[in-house]
């Protein structure tokens, strides 16, 4: 459904993304794992038009699409959570909601999603009209997850989903990304909590320095022992 060849990323002299192919199959959920600074979040902002890239194509749904803009990829069906929560911290979640279906005109489809995600995370009900910075980062987590979800991307792609939340907060974010999969959506999740994710995504890449080191299923990760201890800090 997507894939993505040779992309490289440059800051000046630094190379963050060396000639890295990844691909994703619809219905599947596919991680990206790497330490910290190994070019994850480069590579997915490049993907997304948010980061220029130095090299390399994509491709959408058989559709080359290398060289569009955000607005246009997110126009087709991709779609990122930054990381970080990036909400409006002093729009309501009402408005956040709206923004992220910016793209939409079908005003009932819009109707119908805002019920579906509220129907999913009740506390988004609970606070619908008031700011978003009153709430907890749990909470804006999954504020920004609906909001990215709110433009019906087919591929949704995530950058560190669970980044300084509590073990409860990931679970139920992560049972989240299990139901998005079940509905049919495709996800692309970067994450830096490889145990967890491994538990239920169904194939993984491996980034450390910019380079790929590993591509496979999850269960080929989880029997990988070398690349598990030297590039994730797990045996
Ligand atoms: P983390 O998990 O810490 O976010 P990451 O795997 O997502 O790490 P990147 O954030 O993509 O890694 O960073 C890859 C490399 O590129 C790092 O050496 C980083 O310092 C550098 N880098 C990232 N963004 C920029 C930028 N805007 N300007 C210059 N260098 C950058």
């Amino acid at each position: 459904m997507f894939t993505a060849d040779g992309i490289s990323v440059s800051y000046g002299p630094i190379r963050a993304v060396r000639d890295v192919s990844i691909d994703v199959s619809e219905g599947e959920i596919v991680t990206l794992l790497g330490p910290n600074g190994a070019g994850k979040s480069s590579l997915i902002s490049a993907l997304i038009g948010l980061v220029p890239k130095a090299g390399g194509q994509t491709s959408f749904r058989g559709e080359d699409v290398t060289g569009l803009s955000t607005e246009a990829l997110v126009r087709r069906g991709m779609t990122v959570t930054p990381e970080g929560r990036k909400v409006f911290a002093d729009l309501t979640v009402a408005e956040n909601l709206r923004l992220g279906a910016a793209t939409r005109k079908d005003h009932d489809g819009i109707a119908e999603d805002t019920e579906k995600y509220l129907e999913m995370f009740p506390i988004l009900r609970e606070r619908f009209h008031s700011a978003a910075k009153y709430m907890s980062g749990g909470e804006q987590q999954m504020l920004a997850i609906s909001r990215s979800l709110m433009s019906r991307p087919k591929l949704l792609m995530l950058d560190e989903p669970s980044l300084g939340l509590a073990p409860r907060i990931v679970d139920q974010i992560f049972e989240f990304l299990v139901k998005l999969r079940e509905w049919g959506l495709t996800i692309l999740v970067v994450e830096q909590n490889a145990g967890d994710v491994l538990e239920f995504a169904d194939r993984a890449f491996v980034l450390a320095s910019g380079a790929l080191q590993f591509a496979g299923t999850a269960k080929e990760l989880r029997e990988t022992g070398d690349v598990m201890e030297m590039y994730l800090g797990l045996e």
